[in-house]
């Protein structure tokens, strides 16, 4: 029934539908446990035969609650929440990647997530080959090993702004037997629902646009529940064999393909890792998901006004934005992101670093800092700041030229937003 209802709607009363006298708004429940009446009752809850709630390490009700309004609003059969989008990535990718294995990524991601699979899962013994963003079918299909475990990407890659063809993603996985990872958190499921392309798992930092008001880390992992893992035991037995720190219990057997990934994720990987969203982040997280359709068309229509006015600037030597009709992704967006991108943009001036050191030093109303996806503007010179330890040919190489600048729009008026950044590159 929640599918049928449109984006606005789910944002608003997907999730939680009080019973009478129910308080209106999701209650956070700051409980760490949970009260039986008996062992027995207790018992049946850790075997996994029952649900209920135990621990909040596990899983709490509020958390809970949020997690089924964005399963909702991407259109999946189960999510879980995490206390980053780093945790949600790393989960959705250990939950059926382990030593000795294999993945495909993406090499337009976002710079931790770069990091996580390019040192801390290869110290684990994950292996990883990564591919263009651009790569055609059958360059995905190559890098594609038997101990392969997964195809990973983002939607709108976080900072180089590539837009990825999912489709073409989804199909060299699908056609190997893997599920295609997606993180869609500068997208969000308003503006692009990876899974209605052939994604199988979606993730989100929920940090970013989903929170919106620089207010609490997050994460969230969705899972569309279409992946026959049953298809293939010997490469995922961990979902297809029995758990023996669960009993024995096989979880695509006993939770079908809709609930086998998340049950998994939560009872092995939460268990014994504990990256859990607190249920006063999740709250707060919901009041932000509560606006998100109309914060996105402003955070895209401000964005697509400032890329309009940068382009048109003589001082300015380059932009990338997807809305832009001269962009490398335009036509690609056109297709899986219809009503608008994200409201983050990336540009260089004429005189390079230095200009960059000189715009960044004048600006009044965005204000520098390393986060995006916020409802105040911000603004990055990455080679001034968090990549300041680097060579200019060592940020070239890394798509992030040292005079790239990164603006994230906010929800300001588009007007005052124009003016403060023609005062600043006036400066230069
Ligand atoms: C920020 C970000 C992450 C990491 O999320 P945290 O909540 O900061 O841990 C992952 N992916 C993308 C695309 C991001 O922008």
């Amino acid at each position: 029934m929640e599918q049928k209802l449109h984006t606005e709607t789910l944002c608003i009363q997907a999730g939680y539908s009080p019973e009478s006298g129910d308080p209106r708004q999701i209650p956070i429940i700051q409980s760490t446990t949970f009260k039986y009446a008996t062992s027995e009752d207790m018992g049946k809850l850790f075997d996994l035969e029952a649900s209920g709630y135990f621990y909040s390490r596990l899983q709490n009700p509020t958390c809970d609650m949020v997690a089924a309004k964005i399963a909702a609003l991407e259109g999946g059969t189960a999510a879980m929440l995490t206390g980053s989008g780093q945790a949600a990535n790393f989960y959705a990718m250990f939950n059926i990647a382990g030593c000795g294995d294999h993945i495909v990524a993406s090499s337009a991601i976002y710079g931790g997530t770069f990091n996580l699979i390019s040192v801390t899962m290869k110290r684990m013994g994950i292996e990883a080959t990564f591919v263009s963003p651009d790569a055609t079918y059958e360059e995905i299909c190559a890098a594609i090993r038997p101990n392969t475990k997964l195809i990973f990407g983002e939607t709108i890659a976080n900072p180089a702004l590539n837009v990825l063809d999912i489709e073409v993603f989804a199909k060299a996985a699908h056609d190997n037997g893997l599920p295609f990872i997606i993180d869609n958190t500068f997208a969000t499921p308003v503006n692009c629902r990876p899974i209605e392309w052939g994604a199988d798992i979606v993730t989100h930092s929920t940090t970013k646009y989903m929170d919106g008001h620089g207010v609490a880390v997050g994460g969230c992992i969705v899972d569309s529940g279409k992946f026959d893992w049953t298809k293939y035991p010997d490469r995922f037995p961990g979902l297809c064999t029995p758990d023996d720190s669960y009993h024995g219990v096989t979880y695509t057997e006993r939770f079908g393909l809709e609930g086998a990934f998340i049950t998994k994720c939560t009872a092995q990987l939460m268990r014994d890792l504990g990256s859990v969203q607190s249920p006063q982040s999740a709250f707060y997280l919901n009041l932000g998901l509560e606006s998100l359709p109309f914060r996105m068309k402003q955070h895209c229509a401000n964005a697509q006004q400032i890329a309009e006015f940068l382009q048109a600037n003589p001082k300015v030597a380059w932009v990338k934005y997807c809305g832009l009709p001269n962009d490398k992704y335009y036509k690609v967006a056109q297709k899986y992101l219809p009503n608008g991108s994200c409201g983050v943009i990336s540009f260089g001036l004429v005189g390079g670093r230095k200009a960059a050191e000189t715009f960044m030093k004048h600006l009044k109303l965005g204000s520098i800092e390393t986060h995006v996806a916020d409802s105040r503007t911000c603004c990055l010179h990455p080679a001034s700041a968090t990549h300041r330890q680097m060579t200019d040919e060592q940020l070239t190489a890394a798509g992030v030229g040292a005079d790239l600048i990164r603006l994230s729009c906010g929800l300001e008026n588009a007007e005052d937003l124009i003016a403060d950044l023609k005062q600043a590159i006036e400066k230069v």
